[in-house]
């Protein structure tokens, strides 16, 4: 099958699905590279950048893209740095789509001026629309681009939308949760926990924020938020789902549910948002349902987990308060992972933060940013 050709900028191309995203494009010959970016791993950026020829590349680290420019002098790659780097790889001509795929709150800005530059987006960074889905909605709407999910859940959601003609005809979203390692635990079995034994998830290898957020459920806090921008509706149900085979679900007003079933693997996701509508051949991983039968569905534990709570009281709220949910915890867990807090110190800040810092409504870019710095200060100071 002859593919027209798909250009792509890939955003945290070190990452987990930044890898993944590039094996992707080496198993297709039609999706090229214009732009890689890291923050510091050049060592990985260069050989990504030998092998795919993109235009450019950016280290958002300064010190290591001098090292990087140096290592990559006998190339014609253009190698540029910090945050205005990371907007430049995000809006560089010829690309139709970029794959955001850095962690954090980071992602926000470069994915709204590749929306401005009109290139269509391959979501992954969650905490985008966490904290301006309401500004990265309107601005994909006034620019005709398109957001294509590449969480496994949303990508799920989406999948089960195929042939929805109306997103009045949806009545609710069941999104599927593993429930994460401490599955079953009770708080006082969880004030002990290391990093080392928060980093092992049963189903997933993903990046170390991501896989803390897994076993907390704030990442599942976060796909509540991220789902409701992408798909319209505050009507959303956390199942605990423990074999990661059913990826979330839609049920429509005339009770039917459907669901997109697969083996816990993100490049699926991340080739269907590359290949939308078009679905390609994948080497391995396919699904069988025997080896992971019987498929199980159970209330989320939100005492325990306390967190998920938190993440609802904030879609509740608006304004700013998914932000300082976002932001509290990208400091707790950087605080958690340098043995600074306790494990259920990490969901205790978020709960501070939200309770002390007032919410904004309808927050522009700027109170967006200056509420992440806010939040981040507040708990680093309550250590
Ligand atoms: P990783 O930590 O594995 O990779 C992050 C990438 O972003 C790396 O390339 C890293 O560079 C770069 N990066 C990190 N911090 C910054 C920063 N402050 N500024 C610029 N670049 C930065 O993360 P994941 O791939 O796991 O996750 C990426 C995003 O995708 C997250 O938002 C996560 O929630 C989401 N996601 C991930 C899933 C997964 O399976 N991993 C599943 C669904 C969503 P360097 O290598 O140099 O540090
Ligand atoms: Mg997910």
């Amino acid at each position: 099958m002859i593919m027209e050709e798909k250009h792509i900028s890939v955003l945290g191309s070190t990452g987990s699905i930044g890898t993944q995203t590039l094996e992707i494009a080496r198993a297709y010959e039609h999706i090229k590279i214009r732009a890689l970016s890291a923050r510091s791993n050049i060592r990985l950026l260069e050989a990504q950048a030998r092998e795919f020829s993109p235009e450019l590349v950016c280290v958002t680290d300064e010190d290591r893209a001098a090292e990087l420019k140096i290592k990559l002098a006998d190339t014609p790659i253009k190698v540029v740095s910090g945050r205005g780097g990371l907007i430049e790889a995000a809006c560089i001509d010829g690309a139709d789509t970029v794959v955001t795929a850095v962690v954090g709150i980071s992602g926000l800005e470069p994915t709204i001026e590749a929306i401005k530059a009109k290139k269509n987006i391959a979501l992954a960074n969650k905490e985008t629309l966490v904290t301006g889905g309401h500004i990265v909605t309107k601005l994909a709407r006034g620019n005709n681009v398109t957001i294509l999910p590449v969480d496994s859940e949303h990508s799920a959601i989406f999948q089960s939308l195929q042939g929805c003609r109306n997103n009045r005809e949806i009545k609710r979203i069941l999104l599927t949760a593993s429930g994460g390692p401490f599955f079953g635990k009770k708080r006082d079995e969880l004030r002990n926990i290391t990093p080392q034994d928060a980093l092992k998830h049963p189903n997933w290898d993903m990046g170390a924020k991501v896989t803390i957020d897994s076993s907390t459920l704030v990442n599942k806090g976060l796909e509540v938020i991220e789902a409701r921008w992408l798909f319209g509706t505050k009507n959303i149900k956390v199942l605990v789902h423990r074999q990661s085979v059913v990826h979330s679900m839609v049920e429509f007003t005339d009770n039917a549910v459907i669901a997109q079933l697969g083996a816990p693997d993100m490049r699926l996701p991340i080739q269907y948002a590359l290949t939308y509508p078009a679905r390609l051949p994948m080497k391995g991983n396919e699904l069988d349902l025997l080896k992971y039968s019987p498929l199980t569905f159970e209330e989320p534990d939100t005492d325990t987990f306390f967190a998920l709570t938190l993440a609802f009281d904030a879609l509740k709220a608006g304004g700013i308060m998914p932000t300082v949910f976002n932001s509290a915890d990208e400091a707790a867990v950087e605080l958690f992972m340098r043995g600074k807090i306790p494990y259920l110190g990490i969901s205790e800040a978020i709960a501070k933060a939200m309770s002390k810092i007032q919410n904004i409504e309808n927050p522009s870019l700027e109170d967006i940013l200056e509420t992440d710095k806010a939040a981040r200060e507040f708990v680093f100071c309550m250590q």
